[in-house]
């Protein structure tokens, strides 16, 4: 049997006629660049969030570096930021011309940990980018309050937790991306919201952000030829938000699956690996499904014998970012938590049609793993 990470396809009969006549429909009106379906799935994505403002970018990475240059981010100015990511993260802190600085982690939820981020704060400090690992929201009481002590900007990325809120049973929650200055987002098809190709988004409630990224995706005009400042060639293509906005219309659904398989793996595997900690107030997306095991060889040998066996699995992330040599420069002190963490996490296959003989055969398989070991010691 092959399982893999995720299946881009599995949903597509579900969509695939409504999908088919709206790209016939660009094709014949040929509105490629910002047409009026950008727009449309600007708004309804703002809606969705209980967001003011949304604006649609070329990927999830553009969609951080407009999100900080937006925020007045300027050259050498501090952004504290999580190790445990995807580089896209940080790279777009360097390319706006700040520092990324490295802070420690959660041990349960793996995201930025606020009390070690208040201890790399420094004067240049500028801002606060917390990511939403794996779909669970980080933070953010603690992230926002450290924001207004310090008066620092927080960009949100959200690249995995569209649809996960914070607070959820609370009358005050909130998705994740809206509590921060920006909330960013990548459309990269295997995220929960992929598109067919490349795409991504900000939301914002400040009107002067929104005014800045409008002018910013589109070479720092908001009137033909008319420059205020240099900007950046970075549209959500016409095509891609009409894709979007019909996918949206399922993404509660899938995000519902996604939870319920996560329910699954959780019941098989709750005995024999650390599953993954949902605090009592957040609600997962499951961008990815994440266990832990007590040491690296443990982690190792279970990945093996699942690859062995067919089935996919990966680790993100499996060198922290302040380890990566991109950041030997900035010779960042050990993060002991993050250290930890990246060897002895993987993910598991996650889309929201994962079939249940699926998630049987891969618990299954980690379990005889597991029997394996323990009878060997
Ligand atoms: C996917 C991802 C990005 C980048 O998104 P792209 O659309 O691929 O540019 C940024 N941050 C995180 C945490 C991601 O997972």
């Amino acid at each position: 049997m092959k399982i893999p990470m995720v299946d881009m396809l599995a949903g597509y009969p579900e969509i695939k006629d409504e999908v088919e006549a709206s790209v016939k429909n660009i094709f014949n009106k040929a509105n490629f660049i910002l047409g009026e379906e950008v727009n449309k799935f600007e708004k309804e994505f703002a809606a969705f969030n209980g967001a003011k403002y949304a604006v649609g970018v070329a990927n999830g990475t553009d969609a951080l570096r407009l999100a900080i240059i937006a925020c007045g981010i300027k050259r050498g100015d501090e952004i504290i930021t999580t190790p445990f990511t995807f580089i896209a993260t940080s790279e777009t802190i360097s390319q706006a011309g700040a520092v990324p600085v490295f802070a420690d982690i959660n041990p349960d939820t793996y995201n930025l940990d606020p009390k070690d981020a208040e201890r790399k704060i420094t004067s240049k400090t500028k801002a606060i980018l917390p990511v939403h690992l794996y779909g669970h929201p980080a933070e953010m009481d603690e992230i926002m309050e450290l924001a207004r002590k310090h008066n620092l900007k927080v960009i949100e990325d959200c690249a995995q937790s569209f649809t996960a809120k914070y607070k959820f049973n609370q009358t005050d929650w909130k998705y994740t991306g809206t509590m921060g200055d920006c909330g960013t987002y990548s459309f990269f098809p295997a995220k929960n919201l992929g598109a067919f190709g490349d795409g991504g988004m900000i939301v914002t409630n400040d009107e002067h952000i929104y005014n800045e990224l409008i002018a910013l995706r589109n070479h720092g005009s908001k009137e033909r030829y008319i420059h205020d400042m240099e900007g950046y060639n970075s549209r959500l293509d016409t095509v891609q938000a009409a894709i979007l906005s019909i996918k949206l219309k399922h993404i509660d659904a899938w995000t519902e699956k996604r939870n319920k398989i996560a329910e699954k793996y959780n019941l098989a595997l709750k005995d024999i690996a650390k599953i993954p900690v949902i605090k009592e107030n957040c609600k997962h997306s499951f961008n990815y499904y994440t266990i832990k095991f007590s040491d690296r060889e443990t982690r190792d040998k279970v990945q093996k014998h699942l690859s062995d066996n067919g089935i996919a699995n990966n680790i993100y992330y499996p060198i922290a970012l302040h380890r990566q040599k991109a950041y030997a420069h900035l010779n960042t002190k050990p993060l002991e938590v993050c250290e930890k963490i990246q060897d002895t996490v993987f993910s598991l296959p996650m889309y929201p049609e994962l079939p249940d003989e699926h998630i049987k055969a891969i618990a299954d398989c980690i379990k005889e793993c597991i029997h394996e070991l323990t009878a060997k010691k």
